[in-house]
């Protein structure tokens, strides 16, 4: 069990609880703080000066005036699949156009895979994560597509977190596609591969599950295809989140918000009764950056979600084909220079944001009885996220009140 923990002369720490903030907004920031923390929960926020007296086996720890942030919440991955696709990155780069579907290399290479090359892999990536401050992530499946390979990769995600989510309905896989059954009748193929994921897919998927999620844009499937997903996704118990709006305006928005999704994810283009069906709902709009980046189309306006009330979360989106970036301080990077952000709202977005698109209350703020993820920065503010892109400033992690990253002893 970690060991009862108290960080002091944190210059500005980021607590996301707006009660405990001395300056006022969202970020809740208190100066001169400190924090203490123990079995993996958070039990003191305040201003060092007032900390609560040392007692024996209390370790402390000194900040040396850096910056201390909750841990990032990254709300949307696809982390479990087999090869890369950096030709493609450099074809498109080169003029290639995108398209949804590319990803037929990553499901070969990913059946192809054993059990134990997609853990080592998976382990990997959380290393990763955690060295980029990451300590909560949802990871998806989608690259198996077959009853059997989508159950071995939500079986997998779920060896790594508790935020696994069920994409069987990612793209119609080429043996539907090229079924002569339909003789190039793909709407038929899709509604036949879809009888599959809601059936013994879905049963197979659906113990080892949070989330159920449908890739609702052209090309994938459409909006009553991926309302027959949701809805029984729902029917099984999962929660419900989105792929939407990533490719050009579509019913993907209108359909979470009906459905009450949790979150929809792209957001890319939005009709304005997409805006304002999204301000009036529960459902969290949330950008991914990384996509724009690496396929390069245009940013998600947050500037307008957010200035008409809709709750904005930020995520890697990390995966093979369309972003392969964990890093979520690049996110706030691309969010605060091209998509209208603050600093501020980029990293609200990223801690709290994800928290909502989630649907936790224990992580995404530092506040007592939450679950003890922090971030110590190398930088004085958190305003060095976006002002120093590509800089690793991640300098010691903790998650759930375990050092992950960095040397837990004294500074
Ligand atoms: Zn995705």
């Amino acid at each position: 069990m970690p060991r009862a923990t108290l960080i002091t002369n944190i210059g500005e720490l980021v607590t996301n609880d707006e009660q405990a903030g001395r300056e006022g907004g969202p970020l809740g920031i208190i100066r001169d703080a400190a924090v203490l923390f123990d079995d993996g929960l958070v039990t003191w926020v305040g201003p060092a000066a007032d900390a609560p007296a040392q007692t024996a086996g209390v370790e402390l720890l000194d900040a040396g005036g850096r910056a201390v942030i909750p841990g990032f919440v990254d709300s949307h991955t696809h982390l479990v699949f087999g090869g890369d696709r950096a030709e493609e990155f450099a074809a498109r780069m080169a003029g290639d156009r995108y398209e949804a579907g590319g990803i037929r290399s990553t499901v070969a290479a990913t059946r192809a895979a054993t059990d134990d090359e997609l853990r080592a892999r998976l382990a990997g990536f959380v290393a990763e994560l955690h060295a980029q401050g990451t300590t909560t992530f949802e990871i998806k499946s989608g690259y198996g597509l077959s009853v059997a390979d989508e159950e071995r990769l939500v079986r997998l995600a779920r060896e790594v977190t508790q935020e696994v989510t069920f994409l069987g309905a990612h793209v119609v896989p080429f043996e539907f596609r090229e079924d002569p059954r339909f003789d190039g009748d793909q709407a038929a193929a899709g509604d036949a591969y879809v009888d599959v994921v809601i059936g013994e897919m879905l049963a197979a998927c659906a113990p080892h599950s949070r989330w159920v999620d449908a890739f609702c844009e052209r090309g994938a499937f459409t909006a009553e295809q991926s309302r027959r997903v949701l809805e029984a996704g729902a029917a099984a118990g999962l929660g419900v989140r989105v792929h939407g709006n990533q490719l050009g305006e579509g019913e993907g928005v209108h359909l979470a918000v009906e459905l009450g999704a949790a979150s929809v994810d792209h957001c890319t283009f939005l009709s304005d009764a997409d805006v304002s069906a999204l301000a009036s709902s529960d459902t969290v709009a949330t950008l991914l950056p990384g996509v724009e980046f690496s396929t390069r189309q245009p940013y998600p306006d947050a500037r307008r979600l957010i200035d008409a009330g809709v709750t904005v979360a930020l995520a890697s989106d990390c995966n093979p084909g369309s972003s392969f970036t964990s890093s979520m301080p690049f996110c706030i990077a691309v969010a605060v220079r091209d998509m209208g952000m603050t600093p501020a709202e980029a990293l609200w977005a990223s801690t709290a944001g994800g928290a909502l698109a989630l649907r936790r209350d224990d992580v995404g703020s530092i506040r007592p009885g939450l679950r003890a993820d922090l971030v110590e920065l190398d930088a004085p503010s958190h305003l060095h996220l976006a002002y120093r892109p590509g800089v690793p400033l991640v300098r010691r992690v903790w998650a759930a009140g375990a050092p992950v990253v960095g040397r837990p002893a004294a500074t």
